[in-house]
Parts: C-alpha cells; sequence; structure tokens
C-alpha cells in the first residue's frame, strides 16, 4: 500500500505466525478496513507524528525516565533499569495509544469515540484525550464493574464522558466489548478506541505501534546512560499485552535480548481461578482475532481471575500468543501473593508504589535468577495509587 513495514512478526492480513487475523461480522468489514487505510496513511506522515509526538512530550511528559534501581539491583545481585510509564499523565502507558488512536480519528473526521472498559483504567485514558481534543466520548462498562470501580467511573464523568453501565452476561469487561462492537455496528462514523494489542486487525499492530515508544526510548536512554543500547532482557506484564508489546518492540528483531512476559496466575495455573491465558488457554476466536483463548473444550469463555483488575482478561493479543509459541518470548505466571510481595519490596526498598499490574513483572526478580553483569529492564507500566484498598488489605 504505501512504504510502510510493520517491525513486527506480522503479515498484510494481521497474522502472527496463525494468530491474529479480522474475524468480524461482514458489517464492520467496511469500518475495519477505512480504519486500516487511515492508519497506513498517517502512521509515516510527518505531520501526523510531528503532533502526536509534540503531544507525548509535553502532554503525557515523555521521555518517561528510565531509572537504574540501585538498591534493588544490589538486593538482586544484578542491575536493574525501571521505565518509569507510571510517571505519565493519567499514572500508565495506556494514554499513549489513545493519544495516537485519538489523533487518527481526528484525521478521519470523527468527532465521537467509543470505548470499552474493565477496570476503568482505559476509560479514564479515552474520555482524558477526547476532553483535550473536544470529542465526545461513550464508555461501556459492565454493570459490576460500574459499582467496583466507582472512582474511576466520577473520573470519566467529571472528564465530560457518557459511561454506559452494561447489564448483559457477566456486566463485565467482555459484555461491555460486545456492546462496545453493537455500538460502533450501528454507528459507523464514530471511531472505536481499543486499549490493548486485541481486537481485530489493524487494532494490535496500531496499538502496538503507539506504545514502541516505549522502547524506542529505552534504546536511546541506555545508549546515554551504558554506552549500549541493547538490554540482556526486557520483562513486561501481560494483560492483552500492550505495554509489553511497547516494551518488546524495538527489541524483538535482536535475539540478543531475552524478552520475560509475566501474566497472572491469579490463585494459581491449576487452581481454576486464574488469569494465565498463555498458560492455560486453547486456540480460538475472541474479539474479533484468534489467538489463545481461556475456553471450556466446547467454546464458552471462562471467567478469568487475578487481584490485578487490569490483568483479567480471558484472551491474549495475537503478538503475544505468537512470541511465546514461537519460544520469542518467555513467559512466566505469577501470582498474587508474588505480586503482591514484589509491589511491598518495590515500596520499601525504591520508594516506588507500582500498579499491582506492573507488580506481576517485578516479581519476575523472585522466579529467575539474573547474573551480575545481566542488563535487566523492567516496565513498571503504571502507578498503584488505584490499587491502595487491595495493598492495605494484604499488608502483614
Ligand atoms: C491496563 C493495564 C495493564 C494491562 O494491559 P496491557 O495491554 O497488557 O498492557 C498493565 N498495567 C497497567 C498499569 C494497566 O493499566
Amino acid at each position: 500500500m504505501n512504504a510502510y513495514k510493520s517491525l513486527l512478526p506480522v503479515d498484510e492480513d494481521g497474522y502472527y505466525g496463525r494468530f491474529g487475523g479480522a474475524y468480524i461480522p461482514e458489517i464492520l468489514h467496511k469500518n475495519v478496513e477505512n480504519l486500516l487505510e487511515a492508519f497506513h496513511r498517517y502512521v509515516d506522515d510527518e505531520e501526523f507524528n510531528k503532533e502526536f509526538d509534540q503531544l507525548l512530550r509535553d502532554y503525557v511528559g515523555r521521555p518517561s525516565p528510565l531509572y537504574r534501581a540501585n538498591r534493588l539491583s544490589e538486593l538482586y545481585g544484578t542491575n536493574i533499569y525501571l521505565k518509569r510509564e507510571d510517571l505519565n499523565h493519567t499514572g500508565a502507558h495506556k494514554i499513549n495509544s489513545a493519544i495516537g488512536s485519538a489523533l487518527l480519528a481526528k484525521r478521519m473526521g470523527k468527532h465521537r469515540i467509543i470505548a470499552e472498559t474493565g477496570a476503568g483504567q482505559h476509560g479514564v485514558a479515552t474520555a482524558t484525550v477526547c476532553a483535550l481534543m473536544g470529542m465526545e466520548c461513550v464508555v461501556y462498562m459492565g454493570a459490576t464493574d460500574v459499582e467496583r470501580q466507582q472512582p474511576n467511573v466520577e473520573r470519566m464523568r467529571m472528564l465530560g464522558a457518557k459511561v454506559e453501565p452494561v447489564h448483559s452476561g457477566n456486566k463485565t469487561l467482555k459484555d461491555a466489548t460486545n456492546e462496545a462492537i453493537r455500538d460502533w455496528c450501528c454507528n459507523p462514523d464514530s471511531f472505536y478506541i481499543i486499549g490493548s494489542t486485541v481486537g481485530p486487525h489493524p487494532y494490535p499492530e496500531m496499538v502496538a505501534h503507539f506504545q514502541s515508544v516505549i522502547s524506542r526510548e529505552i534504546k536511546e536512554q541506555l545508549r546515554s546512560q551504558i554506552g549500549h543500547e541493547n538490554p540482556d532482557y526486557v520483562v513486561a506484564c501481560v494483560g492483552g499485552g500492550s505495554n509489553a508489546a511497547g516494551a518488546f518492540y524495538h527489541f524483538i528483531n535482536s535475539p540478543g535480548v531475552k524478552l520475560i512476559a509475566a501474566e497472572a496466575a491469579g490463585l494459581g495455573v491449576d487452581t481454576g481461578e486464574t488469569a494465565a491465558t498463555i498458560s492455560v488457554g486453547t486456540e480460538g476466536i475472541i474479539h474479533g482475532a484468534r489467538t489463545l483463548v481461556m475456553q471450556t473444550p466446547d467454546g464458552q469463555i471462562i471467567e478469568p481471575y487475578s487481584v490485578s483488575a487490569g490483568l483479567d482478561y480471558p484472551g491474549i493479543g495475537p503478538l503475544h500468543a505468537f512470541l511465546a509459541s514461537s519460544g520469542r518470548a518467555e513467559v512466566i505466571a505469577v501470582t498474587d501473593r508474588e505480586a503482591l510481595d514484589a509491589a511491598f519490596r518495590l515500596t520499601r526498598v525504591e520508594g516506588i508504589i507500582p500498579a499491582l499490574e506492573s507488580a506481576h513483572a517485578l516479581a519476575i526478580l523472585d522466579k529467575k535468577r539474573f547474573s551480575h553483569d545481566d542488563i535487566v529492564v523492567i516496565n513498571v507500566s503504571g502507578r498503584g495509587d488505584k490499587d491502595m484498598h487491595t495493598y492495605l488489605k494484604y499488608q502483614d
């Protein structure tokens, strides 16, 4: 179509090996095709990227620091660098792709944005960029989640978004997503912002592209701090996979850089109370993509469980299904307890309270041995303010 070439192992139809693609109802074909066309048209456009970079710098506060955690490094006998996405405006990485997506929506002449949200983090990021750009914002959220996540609901409303509680099914993320897709079918003039590297092609590729600023910065920061741009390890948590995709992006084709994805084991991968999709999932279709899915033998989605709302998803982005199955990434399942311990440790040793999601990545330090000259970069995807009530409950 044009000169744009993704650095991801993805083909023209959005397949990462046998994962990905676009499994959508006929009525959405035109919407998805228009999106793909717009993405290819603007991804290398100078004006577009200038506006995107400027907002990442002046609004989000990028580059986020790459911080050598000295006391943590000493404790684990290795060299630990924390990529501080927790310091972004709104407190996590999600704002990066929300801004990229909203800029694309603006270029496409859209004024109405739809989104779905589970814990509310993606809803808040979307409501934020809609306020920033003067766009109408409708966020679908399961009625159960609306009750559980009141502070984020209030935040979205204060930002001017309309929060639509969804009363079907389990009244959680899956049901909110169905409702958002239904809205998109009826309102093709709206733009659907997805919060992770999931959904039909080109969403996984597009979201990974907007998040790739994370690894682009890591390379520059390592070059200036240690004199070379490749670490030995990059570690990130995976829910749908967007912060991991951003942290891995520019290293995927450098086999010397080992990639580790931490998924949420909940109470344990074999307990039935888990969100470790890569460990226990089987191939299926969810939200328009072929990937690994937590499902019964006859294809019913199994409700996932994790103490961390942001990792509580029964699928996984097709990129990560591929990286795991091809052996490019190592996947380690981290239990609630291991993540909580890692969060308390980081807080006490470095004075940083991480998001519960990010704590799953930090817990890798207790599960894998690194040598004293390894350079280990851990993506701290978000800050822990939103998780204080959970931390207080589990504090010894
Ligand atoms: C939403 C969220 C995640 C999980 O989403 P990914 O798409 O897998 O990155 C991780 N960390 C934080 C702080 C989040 O808000």
